[in-house]
């Protein structure tokens, strides 16, 4: 397989990507993960580094609201780190992951 060095990431794409990050010395792998579920932003997150928002990701970066992180289940609600990180949106996350999610009780 040829390797295609590239410097940016394209966003609207759901193929995996490799970005050369000369930050990292190394490809950073890039994964698709589906649309945030508050702004509709399409996100991705690297399979081989820290998701960091100040990298080539930016706004597109991946921060999937975790149901074990709130004492439940279910599945991931995908979100951006722009959503995650304001009081709105996040209330928004939340409403959303309510219907998705089971609440445990705890013991
Ligand atoms: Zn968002």
């Amino acid at each position: 397989m040829m390797i295609i060095e590239k410097t940016r990431v394209s966003f609207d794409t759901d193929q995996e990507q490799q970005v050369w990050s000369t930050w990292h010395n190394k490809f950073l792998f890039i994964k698709y993960c589906g649309q945030c579920e508050a702004c509709g932003i399409r996100t991705y997150l690297f399979t081989n580094s820290d998701n960091d928002p100040r990298g080539p990701l930016g706004e597109h970066t991946n921060n999937d609201m975790e149901a074990s992180e709130y004492n439940s289940t279910g599945p991931d609600v995908i979100a951006c780190f722009s959503c995650t990180n304001d009081r709105k949106q996040y209330e928004k996350l939340l409403a959303i992951s309510k219907t998705k999610w089971t609440r445990v009780n705890e013991s």
